[in-house]
């Protein structure tokens, strides 16, 4: 089918192809943008369940359906959507604005499965976050936060934001989070984040500690890639720890921790069965998305936008191809 695309998120990695081939590959000379979101203009005859003027989210990595791994229960394994000839090493797949044309563009054609029918009420800009949104909401259904529970978020990038949204909506006792840069601080807090530290300033072990009677936080988001360690410090005991930042490096951690606490480690990756809940999401007023959303800008401007994502100087930034 054919979109007119009329949002479209810049996302971390879409830096990462664009700092080089080995924090995230790409194929040269693709139209980026991975995250989008438009009305259907065209449609093919076997296309039963849309229609044309409908406003649809897009999953950018759907699973086929049928193959062992979707038959399975992890259409985020798909055999075919990782079947992808153009990836140098196994364990990217084959999406859109990043191995074949994507949204950053007034059209995009792409097949009926992508596509998820959303209501016409909820405005573009949400509707194109509802990949990433998406994940964390995934992450949420695997972690659990109970009513009560003291959690941290580590990493005030969107994922985090929509984390720390989602926990003070769940009912949070206390949010504790931690971002290096000031901007994102601020959006941490506007999110609902109870305490926000400088890392590199204060020892948040220490403040999760005197935050909890010296127990630990029961769930901590890990949405910066690189701070396992530190969750395992700050962890209580019994406590889950969502590993939702891409890892890219190797590190070093202490596995007694894990076995000394009984901590659950949960991996988090892309959106896998979170599509009907983030849709319903997006169509309540449950979290402050024009918060997170703090750039809105056309297509002319996708330039500035990568640059204030690279900055690390805004919360969610949202291209407009199309007023929809
Ligand atoms: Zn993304
Ligand atoms: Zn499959």
């Amino acid at each position: 089918m054919i979109l007119q695309v009329g949002g479209v998120g810049i996302c971390g990695s879409d830096i990462g192809m664009l700092e080089g081939p080995h924090r995230h590959p790409a194929l040269p000379g693709v139209i980026f943008g991975h995250e989008f979101a438009g009305k259907i203009v065209e449609i093919g005859p076997e296309v039963k369940n849309l229609k044309v003027g409908q406003k649809v989210a897009v999953d950018q990595n759907p699973g086929c359906g049928k193959c062992y791994m979707c038959r399975n229960g992890f259409s985020n394994g798909c055999l075919r959507l990782f079947d992808n000839p153009l990836a140098p090493e196994k364990g990217w797949p084959y999406t859109p604005g990043q191995w074949w044309d994507g949204g950053l563009a007034r059209y995009v054609r792409l097949p009926a499965h992508y596509c998820y029918e959303i209501d016409n009420s909820v405005p573009m800009t949400h509707v194109a976050v509802f990949e990433p949104l998406g994940v964390v909401v995934n992450a949420m259904n695997k972690v659990r936060p109970q009513v009560g529970e003291i959690c941290v978020v580590m990493g005030g990038g969107p994922v985090g934001l929509f984390a720390t949204a989602l926990l003070k909506a769940g009912g949070a006792s206390k949010i504790i989070a931690s971002e290096i840069r000031p901007k994102r601080r601020e959006l941490l807090k506007k999110c609902g984040a109870d305490i926000v530290i400088d890392p590199k300033e204060s020892d948040l072990t220490q403040i999760v500690m005197d935050n909890s009677k010296g127990f630990g936080a029961q769930v901590i988001i890990e949405a910066t890639g690189s701070q396992l360690p530190a969750a395992l410090d700050a962890v209580s005991f019994g406590g889950r720890i969502a590993q939702i930042g891409i890892p890219s490096a190797t590190i070093d951690f202490k596995p007694f921790q894990i076995y000394v606490k009984e901590v659950q480690i949960i991996g988090v990756f892309l959106m896998k069965h979170a599509m009907n809940d983030t849709i319903r999401i997006l169509g309540s007023n449950l979290l402050p998305l024009d918060t997170i959303i703090t750039h809105v800008l056309p297509l002319e401007k996708v330039n500035e936008g990568i640059e204030i994502a690279r900055q690390g100087e805004g919360g969610k930034i949202i291209i407009t191809p199309n007023e929809l």
